[in-house]
C-alpha cells in the first residue's frame, strides 16, 4: 500500500518559490493500477518522485509498505528502494550495456553473483518478449522493445510497486497498447502495485483501477475510472 498524506513540496523560496504539490493526501490499496492525470506542470511528475523519495517533500508523510520513507537513513532508503521499481517516458537504458546487463544491473548492484543474475534475468526478458534481443543494444531496439527493457529492469528486484512516469508518452499509440497490456499482466499475474502519471486520458481508461486528477498541485478528483469518466 502506498500513502501520501498531507504532501506538499516547494521548489526554491522566496519570491521563487513553486508550490508543486498542496497537502496532497492519497492511499493506493496494494494491488490496484493508480493513475494520476493532469496538465503539463500539474505536479504529477513530483507526486510521484515524492513516494521513492527521489524528491523530498517539503513536509507531509510518505508511508509504502507500512515504511514511512521520509524518516528512512541513506541505506535504509536504499534498501525501501529495491521495493520500489520506475519506469519513465525516455526509457533511461545505458547505452553501452547490452539488454541483458541493463536488467542486470540493478542486481550488480545489489552484489547478487553471476549465477543468480542469469536465473533472475533470463525468465524476466522472457515474460517481457525479450529473450532473443538479450545481446543487442538499446540503439538496435523500438521505442516499445526499449520500454520492455526498462520494465524488466525496474522488475529486477522483485518490487511490489511499480512507479510509471509518462511510460507510454513517447510511443506509438499501437506500441503504447502493448506497453498497457504489459503492465496490466504484471499487475494481475505479479499482484504488484501500480502508480502511473499520464496526461493521456486513454492510458488511464485502458488499465486503472482508480483515478486522481492533479491541478494546480492539488488532487481535486479521486474515483473509480468508471465513475470519473461517465460523471456529468
Ligand atoms: P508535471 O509532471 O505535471 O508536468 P511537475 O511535477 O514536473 O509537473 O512540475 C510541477 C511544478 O513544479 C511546475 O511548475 C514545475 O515548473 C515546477 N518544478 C518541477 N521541478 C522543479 C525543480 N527541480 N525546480 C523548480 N521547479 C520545479
Ligand atoms: P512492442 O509493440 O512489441 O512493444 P514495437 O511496436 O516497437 O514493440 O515493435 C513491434 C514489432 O516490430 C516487434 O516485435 C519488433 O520485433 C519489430 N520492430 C519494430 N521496430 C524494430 C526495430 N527498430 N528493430 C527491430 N525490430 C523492430
Amino acid at each position: 500500500m502506498i500513502e501520501l498524506s498531507n504532501v506538499s513540496k516547494t521548489y526554491g523560496s522566496g519570491k521563487n518559490a513553486v508550490f508543486a504539490l498542496k497537502e496532497v493526501n492519497l492511499t493506493i490499496p496494494k494491488g490496484t493500477i493508480h493513475g494520476v492525470i493532469g496538465l503539463s506542470g500539474a505536479g504529477k511528475s513530483t507526486l510521484i518522485r515524492c513516494v521513492n523519495l527521489l524528491e523530498r517533500p517539503t513536509s507531509g508523510s510518505v508511508t509504502v509498505d507500512g515504511q514511512e520513507m521520509t524518516l528512512l537513513k541513506r541505506s535504509e532508503l536504499n534498501q525501501a528502494r529495491h521495493r520500489i521499481g520506475m519506469i519513465f517516458q525516455h526509457f533511461n537504458l545505458l547505452t553501452t550495456r547490452t539488454v541483458f546487463d541493463n536488467v542486470a544491473l540493478p542486481l550488480e548492484l545489489m552484489g547478487q553473483k553471476r549465477g543468480a543474475i542469469k536465473e533472475r534475468v533470463l525468465p524476466l526478458l522472457e515474460m517481457v518478449g525479450l529473450a532473443d534481443k538479450a545481446q543487442q543494444y538499446p540503439a538496435q531496439l523500438s521505442g516499445g522493445q526499449k520500454q520492455r527493457v526498462a520494465i524488466a529492469r525496474a522488475l529486477a528486484s522483485k518490487p511490489n510497486v511499480l512507479l510509471c512516469d509518462e511510460a507510454t508518452s513517447a510511443l506509438d499509440p499501437q506500441t503504447t497498447g502493448s506497453i498497457l497490456e504489459l503492465l496490466r499482466s504484471i499487475n494481475q499475474q505479479l499482484g504488484i502495485t501500480i502508480l502511473l502519471i499520464t496526461h493521456e486520458m486513454e492510458v488511464v481508461k485502458s488499465i486503472c483501477h482508480r483515478v486522481s486528477l492533479i491541478s494546480d498541485g492539488k488532487l481535486v478528483e479521486d474515483a473509480e475510472v468508471g465513475d470519473f469518466f461517465t460523471a456529468p
